[in-house]
């Protein structure tokens, strides 16, 4: 008999392993392994680059760090998660993500660090 905690902890694997695959075919988005990524930092907040986006938006490689609305509104400094950042200049991807503190797969969106850099100057005045 197999042990309910590795059927659940099968099921997030994957459905882990199917969002990235979406996110790739259909965004160009690539996971970047923990570790691995590049620190961002805006202000005194920083956080680890989780997602990477390859897609050409008609000037090359984009090669930009992408980060969730949640890492968005902690760079931001805000304790909302409703849009961190209001008018992106390049449209921001809408995926399902493992929320942990949760424990479920829950809508999230995933910004360019560009967009969350010029939302942050802006509120900076
Ligand atoms: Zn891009």
């Amino acid at each position: 008999m197999s042990s309910p905690t590795l059927t659940l902890n099968d099921l997030i694997r994957t459905r882990l392993e199917e969002i990235a695959e979406d996110l790739w075919q259909n965004d160009r988005v690539m996971g970047v392994n923990h570790g691995d990524g590049r620190v961002l930092q805006l202000g005194t907040a920083a956080v680890w680059e989780q997602w990477a986006c390859h897609s050409d938006h008609g000037y090359g490689l984009c090669g930009e760090p992408l980060v969730t609305a949640t890492q968005a509104s902690t760079l931001l400094g805000m304790y909302s998660d409703d849009d961190p950042v209001p008018n992106p200049s390049i449209p921001l991807i809408e995926t399902e993500l493992l929320d942990e503190g949760v424990g479920a797969f829950l809508p999230d969106a995933l910004f360019h660090f560009s967009d969350v850099t010029r939302e942050f100057k802006k509120a900076q005045g």
